[in-house]
């Protein structure tokens, strides 16, 4: 069974692991969890996460449950002898948690007090995902989010076993999604083992980048990552065949990759696919048909992909927009006896009355909003066991009938348009000799 903390993570948090530092709602932090490097004078010497939270050193992160809430410990950098020595040496003394930036420590030498003090907030410590590692990892490009990726990898058919190609890798949100999707971390069958996701990226740096980011995850073993302009030279891993059955380009111009994607020699443009005499090798499994999906901004761009798909024989050729929509589920105190301006208790016995009691609503609704996203943002700055009384509310208001009805309504800043998602299957090709075979088989009629 793999290692990767995203496909077989440990129980509790260890020294090397990947987290996820959840600092406020949608805002996270990932770090590599590193062990102290000892105590010194009744200091601990290690890493240390510094947040607008507070500070949290990664010996507070280490050997808990993943999900535990972590509160802010007291941070020293040495202010005594050892930042003497550092402003000596022309190393920076910055006292850490004085800005307001996350950072996650990078000289690994800063001092820090055993025994905290009074905590100022918390954050919870969570364990990799594919989803997480979406919101939190460092963007190099656009990005595939989970609600696409999800219904992508389900309409190509991605499963343990699955041989994915994918174009570009850019920042590997994709590929950390398909990873998990062909590779479930505890095999089923033998034939589950064989899947595996073979990712291509034109850009250099990004190249770089993205293979670091494979091997920090130990996901080297699913995911092999190629340096390659794909429009001039195709899906090949060092001369062979992927196998694949299932194909994901996110590229700028999909169609000029998919003469390659075929189960014959490419054409020129215009051209019709003549059979090939044995010395072209195809990236695709020959047994099996192919699902593929590309991922386009503009209408412009899925029409000559539709076209090109077309020409070179994929079927079941259809596009899909996923929009999106997270929807708040809330308590709201409504028809709970608004005062109008005169004072009075509503009731909506005529027209005006109702506008004046909507009009009220609506201020109700604001206030409540405006107050519910300060209570998410403060929510990490405030001791957790103070949290009914910390808001300044009435013990009667803890009960949830109390609160209000339960009402509904999608958040304000809706991603609408993502891209043009579009599908379609190429079949497997059928012989003589796969005719004699499955009517051996299958002997209809007989
Ligand atoms: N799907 C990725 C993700 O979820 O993180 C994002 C892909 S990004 C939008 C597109 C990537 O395609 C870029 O990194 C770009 O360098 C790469 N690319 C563009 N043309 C390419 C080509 N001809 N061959 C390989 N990669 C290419």
């Amino acid at each position: 069974a793999s290692s990767s903390p995203f496909l077989n993570p440990s129980a509790r948090s260890r020294p090397g692991d990947l987290a996820i530092v959840l600092l406020a709602r949608d805002s996270y932090q990932p770090i590599t969890l590193e062990q102290s490097t000892g105590v010194v004078d009744g200091y601990v010497e290690g890493k240390v996460l510094n947040t607008r939270f507070g500070s949290f050193p990664h010996s507070t992160f280490l050997d808990v449950p993943w999900g535990s809430q972590i509160r802010a410990s007291h941070v020293d950098t040495g202010s005594r002898g050892r930042k003497r020595k550092l402003e000596a040496s022309g190393e920076d003394t910055s006292i850490p948690g004085a800005d307001d930036e996350t950072k996650d420590s990078e000289a690994g030498n800063q001092l820090t007090r055993k025994a905290a003090s009074a905590p100022s907030g918390f954050v919870h410590i969570l364990k990799p995902s594919p989803e997480l590692w979406t919101s939190a990892l460092p963007h190099r490009t656009q990005v595939v989010y989970t609600p696409d990726y999800s219904y992508i990898l389900s309409r190509i058919r991605a499963r343990p076993g699955t041989r994915i190609i994918e174009a570009g890798a850019g920042s590997g949100s994709f590929t950390h999604a398909s990873v998990r999707a062909v590779y479930n971390g505890l095999p089923q069958k033998p034939e589950d083992k064989k899947g595996k996701v073979f990712s291509f990226e034109f850009n250099e740096d990004r190249y770089h980048k993205m293979q670091d980011e494979i091997f920090e995850h130990k996901l080297a073993d699913m995911v092999h990552l190629t340096h390659r302009d794909v429009y001039g030279e195709g899906f090949l891993v060092e001369g062979k065949s992927p196998e694949a059955t299932a194909i994901f380009l996110d590229l700028p111009a999909p169609w000029k990759a998919l003469k390659h994607i075929s189960r014959r020699r490419p054409q020129k443009d215009g051209e019709t696919p003549k059979p090939d005499n044995g010395d072209w090798i195809s990236p695709l499994d020959p047994k099996k048909s192919v699902h593929i999906c590309t991922f386009s901004p503009c209408i412009e761009q899925v029409m000559r992909t539709v076209t090109e798909l077309r020409r070179l024989g994929w079927v079941d050729v259809d596009m899909v927009e996923v929009a999106h929509k997270r929807i708040n589920v809330l308590r709201e105190k409504v028809g709970l006896n608004l005062p109008n301006k005169k004072g009075c208790n509503l009731t909506p016995a005529n027209v005006m009355e109702s506008i004046d009691r909507l009009k009220v609503i609506n201020e109700k609704t604001k206030d409540f909003n405006n107050a519910q996203k300060e209570k998410d943002g403060d929510a990490m700055a405030v001791d957790p066991s103070d949290s009914g009384k910390a808001n300044g509310r009435e013990e009667e208001d803890e009960k949830p009938w109390a609160q209000g009805r339960v009402v509904h309504r999608p958040e304000g800043e809706l991603k609408t348009h993502t891209s043009y998602l579009v599908f379609a299957v190429l079949p497997r090709e059928w012989s003589e000799e796969d005719e004699a075979a499955a009517s051996a088989k299958w002997p209809c009629g007989k």
